[in-house]
């Protein structure tokens, strides 16, 4: 029968910026291959995965040209998760996995709009879901729109795949003796401004007590063992 897990359902977010790997922008595609193998192996263990991606490879609103709206420049950004979503969904069908791209902001010829009944019945039917276009709204990150999927989808969990091992008390590419945490409180996370993710998606997760597992997708087989709940990152509960 399917193993047990503590986490069987899994929301896993992947930024942009893990997906370009050393590259100056879009997607490196040694790094694209060993996230679809990393998901791919994840869904044949018998793990429900929803995954929502960033867009920071290609745009940020944030770094919008001087005097352009914000929100017109988010709107670029959530669009630029929709190319990264359809090169993960390209990936992992190379690799024979079933899955579907939804998308917040509606653009059918590529993608489903999003409907949360529609996204868990795929899982259920072991489909692995990408979403797509963040929230759909500007001002918000896919940080907080995984949350928001995390909390829709009811996720066990909310896996933040990262390019670094966990959360640190200070930068580990800058200092030699930074200590990484094994655990952390929400609390923690925002009263010592530690750099998790932003405080929308941080207090999402915190309300609807899904816990933030922070850990290192270079590392093969890590979705699996985090999803037994086994010590591969970080993790943020109450
Ligand atoms: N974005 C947005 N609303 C959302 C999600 C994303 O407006 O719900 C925009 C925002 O401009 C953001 C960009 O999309 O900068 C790319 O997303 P993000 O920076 O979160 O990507 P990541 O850092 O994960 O690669």
């Amino acid at each position: 029968g399917r193993p047990a897990y503590k986490y069987p359902r899994v929301l896993l977010k992947i930024s942009g910026e893990a997906l370009q790997g050393k590259l100056g922008g879009g997607v490196d595609p040694g790094v694209l291959s060993h996230v679809a193998e990393e998901i791919a192996e994840a869904h044949r263990a018998g793990l429900q995965l929803a995954v929502v991606v960033g867009g920071g490879n290609y745009f940020r609103g944030a770094s919008a040209p001087k005097g352009m709206d914000r929100a017109q420049a988010d709107y670029v950004g959530m669009l630029a998760t929709v190319m990264n979503a359809l090169l993960l969904q390209g990936a992992l069908e190379a690799l024979g996995v079933d899955t579907r791209v939804q998308t917040a902001i509606e653009m059918r010829e590529v993608a489903e709009p999003y409907i949360r009944r529609r996204a868990i019945r795929h899982l259920q039917e072991n489909r692995v879901v990408i979403f797509g276009a963040g929230t759909g709204n500007p001002f918000f990150t896919t940080d907080t729109a995984a949350a928001l999927r995390a909390a829709e989808m009811n996720a066990d969990v909310f896996m933040k795949a990262t390019k670094v091992d966990g959360v640190y008390d200070c930068d580990p590419m800058k200092h030699q003796h930074a200590k990484k945490y094994d655990k952390l409180s929400y609390r923690q996370v925002s009263v010592d401004n530690l750099q998790v993710m932003d405080e929308t998606a941080i207090t999402l997760c915190k309300e609807n007590n899904i816990p933030v597992l922070v850990f290192n997708v270079m590392d093969r087989g890590n979705v699996v063992k985090a999803a037994r709940g086994e010590n591969v990152g970080t993790v943020v509960a109450s």
